[in-house]
């Protein structure tokens, strides 16, 4: 049985057509659930009896649970757990222009890039779409306030679950739902390409960022596997075409891993790539863990500058979160 917070608006009027209802009805349902936030169906009182009877045969509302926060400096990392005892965690952000959360797409993942935690535990399946919408309906319970953007950079590839993120965002996204701002919303892959081309088709303004992370698949091949299989040259390709469909600016992220891939001339080979399109590099300072060896780079600072000189646009992520595991890379699917 399905969960009634994996139908978007679509899904819905869909289906109360297909059971010989009025197709207006769908937006009252999502008042329900994403503006009231009634979990009661016997509670939707402009919905007749008979159809609320119907729902409740046809979907369930299970609902994933918090099973801890930990709360640092303008920033709370939650560890929550699925109806199949699964654990993933999403981490909300504090920022000069809103609230932010980050949503894990995944519990583990199968990419397996060696600097990264998220990935130690192989995929054991994809969110379902309610899995993810219920990440942020339950931090905003939690917090009493709205959420003002979402980044889907927390545990999983979220193009390796394509289908259920793409759902995901038009529910979050949808006015009568969470009514996030298509513009307020990130997805972040790490480069699976025909994905990439499949999302530059889709009429949606959501942004999109490339982790990157090396200017040659000499240095590429030894921290991302999937460059193996999607290189540098295919992926350069795929966002390109992107740009040129959407007429977005694409984030292009950068971790900054000490000796591995900050030289300047990495920098130098990083801008050539990079040179005239419509994207700008974030640069990730490295969060070290306990388990991986590599360390931060020194060279941000010298980096940036020198992209900077070469006449690329570039910012350095703010580092928040690491007193309590909670930044990039250390989100993990395992409840310690
Ligand atoms: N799978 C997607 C979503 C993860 S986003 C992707 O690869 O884009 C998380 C970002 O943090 C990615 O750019 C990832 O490469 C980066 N990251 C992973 N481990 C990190 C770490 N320990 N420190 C800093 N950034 C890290």
């Amino acid at each position: 049985m399905r969960n009634l917070l994996d139908l978007n608006i679509l899904d819905l009027e869909n289906y109360l057509e297909s059971i010989g209802e009025k197709k207006y009805k769908a937006v009252q349902i999502f008042e329900w659930l994403y503006i009231h936030k009634e979990r009661n169906i016997d509670n939707f009182s402009n919905i007749k009896k008979e159809l609320r009877d119907k729902l409740k045969s046809d979907f369930n509302l299970d609902s994933i649970s918090i099973k801890k926060v930990e709360v640092g400096n303008l920033v709370k990392k939650y560890l929550f757990e699925l109806v199949d005892g699964n654990h993933i965690e999403a981490v909300l952000m504090e920022h000069d222009y809103g609230k932010s959360v980050c949503v894990s797409s995944q519990v583990g993942c199968n990419m397996g890039c060696k600097f990264c935690e998220s990935g130690r535990l192989k995929k054991v399946r994809n969110l379902s779409t309610y899995e993810m919408v219920e990440q942020i309906i339950l931090i905003e319970d939690d917090i009493k306030d709205k959420v003002d953007s979402v980044v889907i950079m927390g545990i999983g590839e979220p193009f390796d679950n394509y289908d259920n993120v793409i759902n995901f965002i038009k529910i979050i996204n949808h006015p009568k739902g969470l009514g996030i701002g298509a513009r307020h919303i990130t997805v972040s892959t790490c480069g699976i390409v025909p994905k990439i081309e499949e999302f530059s088709n889709l009429d949606l303004q959501v942004n999109l960022a490339l982790s990157l992370h090396a200017p040659t698949d000499e240095i590429r091949n030894k921290i991302m596997p999937i460059n193996k299989v999607y290189n540098i040259s295919k992926v350069m390709k795929a966002i390109k075409e992107y740009i040129d469909k959407t007429n977005r600016r694409l984030t292009i992220e950068y971790v900054m891993l000490n000796m591995v891939n900050d030289k300047k001339e990495d920098a130098i080979k990083l801008a050539r790539l990079l040179k005239g399109m419509n994207v700008y590099v974030n640069l990730i300072p490295y969060n070290e863990t306990n388990n991986i060896d590599f360390k931060k780079s020194k060279n941000i600072e010298e980096f940036k500058n020198t992209l900077l000189k070469e006449g690329i646009n570039v910012t350095v992520r703010r580092e928040f979160g690491g007193n309590i595991s909670a930044a990039c890379g250390q989100l993990r699917s395992k409840e310690v």
